[in-house]
This record gives C-alpha cells, structure tokens and sequence, in this order.
C-alpha cells in the first residue's frame, strides 16, 4: 500500500472540498433555473387558460351575433331593404372580425407544429395594402381612424412596385400590425403606413399615435398569448397570439423586426423582408407557385 504524506493529504482533501463547493453550487443554480422554469409553466399555464377563455368568447361573441343578425333579417317586412342593408354590413364585419381570428388561431397551429412553408410569387405590394386596408374596413370605420400610405420613392396612382416573396405570409403580417395599431389606437387618430424599397429589401414601417408600449414591455410581446395591459385589454379583443405570428412568419421569410415605442405616444412597427431567392422558388418541389393577386384569406 503506498503511503500517503501529509501535503498530498491536504492537497487531497483541498481538491475534495473545492468540488463540494462546486457541486453545491451547480445545484443552487439547477434549483434556481428549476424555479424559473417553474414560475414559467405556472405563467404559460394561466396564459392558456386566459387564451382558451378568450377564444371562447371571440368565438362564440361574432357567431351568435351573426346569427341573431340574421334571424333579424329573416323576419323583416318586404320593403325594409334599407334596415336588411345595415343588418347585412353588420353581419359582414362580425364575419371579418371571426375571419381573423380563426386565421389566427390555424396559422399559429401550424407554426408551432413547423408546418409552415414558403409559397413563393411575385406581386403588386400597393394592391395588397389596398386589399388589407379593405379588410380591416369595419375596424377602421368603427373607430374613425384615418389611414395614409406613403411610398418611397413615390408611386404615382396605378403605379406597381413588384416585389417577390410569400404573398400570404406579408398579408398575415401586416394585417396583424395595421389590426394592433387601429386596436390600441384611441378613436379618430392617425395610423400611417409607410413603404420603402431598400436596396433589394422591402421595408414597411406601421405607425401609430395610439397607447405606446413601455420598455419593460417590449421585449415580452413577441411571447405567445401574452397582452400587457388587462384593463385595456377588457375592451379590446384579441388573444395574444398575433405577435408571435408575426414573429415567426417574418423569421420564416429571413426577415427583421423592429419596435420604437413610448408609452402614451405610439409605436413603430418595421418589418424588413428580403426578396425571395431563385433556390426557394426552386425548393418548391410541391408546386406551390401562387398566381398574382390570387386570393388566400
Ligand atoms: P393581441 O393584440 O391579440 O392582444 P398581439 O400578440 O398582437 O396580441 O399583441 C400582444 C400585446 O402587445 C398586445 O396585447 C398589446 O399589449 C401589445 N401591442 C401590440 N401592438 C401594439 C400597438 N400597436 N400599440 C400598443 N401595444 C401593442
């Protein structure tokens, strides 16, 4: 057996120590990221249940309007055209309102199961910010808000400015901003719309002067079903996800996304997208080639 002296003993012993120490403290930073992942699922869990609540009531709000709506014009007297009109426009904008939801819902499906891909085509962008404009009428009738747009350089009526990528994607990602900034918007105020061709990318900024986002906020509203404000959002609908559409879409197409916003100001949403490339549209194997202007909502 060999002898082992005094200081290697110690050294030993020293070496021991400092792995206990070591251990020990691993293990107060394991229990401290278990409490946080913990803490987490509690709040992913309370945000499901807010979410699943929110569904229901955005769901089922729209749908037995649009039911009452219609039994309303079933019983109406012949000649009451004028009153079957209004009936009609508010059918549509419960219809659009329950439109967007669902759309919502199923894409976020979809992202989380990465069934997501690129259908590339190339389009007229004017046309598509007129048709969303035209979407979110209701919306933007409700509530007074005056909409601009602005090209850079200017385009002149009729003017195209084509660009490629995934049609649906840009008009799920911009329906949500534009929706958001009519939403957190107060009635009558501005939302602009600004487009600009940056090199090869297309840059499109939607801006608001409405409720503002504080900066301890910021960097949490990308996060699924999360919505800042509960008083504010008692009178708004929504359910959290749109933002973190957003998010995924504008990464699935190699894009950015930036915030400016103060709270009680307004904010700036910019999404940066470059055009699709040649091996995407030849990645597309499944035939997935979209038409110009073809319709997908
Ligand atoms: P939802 O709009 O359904 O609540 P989103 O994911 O689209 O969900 O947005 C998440 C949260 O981010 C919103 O609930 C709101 O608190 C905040 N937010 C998003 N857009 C704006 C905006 N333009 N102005 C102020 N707050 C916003």
């Amino acid at each position: 057996m060999t002898k082992i002296n005094d200081k290697t003993l110690l050294h030993l012993l020293k070496e021991q120590l400092k792995k206990k120490r070591n251990l020990e403290k691993e293990n107060t930073q394991l229990l401290k990221e278990v409490k946080k992942l913990n803490q987490k699922l509690l709040e992913s869990e309370s945000f499901k249940s807010h979410f699943i609540s929110n569904v229901t009531n955005e769901i089922i709000n729209p749908f037995s309007s649009v039911k009452g709506l219609a039994e309303r014009i079933i019983h109406l007297k012949a000649g009451e055209m004028k009153k079957a009109h209004s009936l009609a426009k508010l059918i549509y904008s419960e219809s659009a309102f329950l439109d967007f939801q669902l759309m919502n819902i199923f894409m976020a499906a979809h992202l989380e199961t990465g069934e997501v891909k690129m259908e590339i085509s190339e389009f007229d962008i004017p046309h598509l910010i007129n048709e969303i404009i035209e979407y979110l009428k209701p919306e933007i009738n409700k509530k007074k808000i005056a909409i601009e747009t602005y090209y850079y350089p200017s385009l002149s009526m009729g003017d195209k400015l084509l660009f490629k990528t995934d049609r649906e994607k840009l008009r799920f990602i911009l329906v949500n901003l534009v929706s958001n900034a009519i939403k957190f918007s107060n009635d009558g105020s501005l939302v602009t719309i600004h487009i600009k061709t940056e090199g090869d990318n297309l840059e499109i900024k939607v801006q608001d002067e409405g409720i503002g986002i504080s900066k301890e906020n910021l960097n949490e509203i990308f996060d699924r079903f999360k919505r800042i404000d509960k008083k504010i959002h008692s009178l708004n609908s929504g359910n959290g996800l749109g933002l973190s559409i957003v998010d995924g879409l504008v990464n699935l197409m190699n894009g950015k996304i930036y915030i400016e916003s103060e709270k009680g100001k307004g904010s700036i949403f910019t999404v940066v997208i470059p055009p699709a490339t040649n091996s995407e549209l030849l990645s597309d194997e499944d035939g997935l080639f979209v038409d110009d202007e073809e319709e997908k909502f």
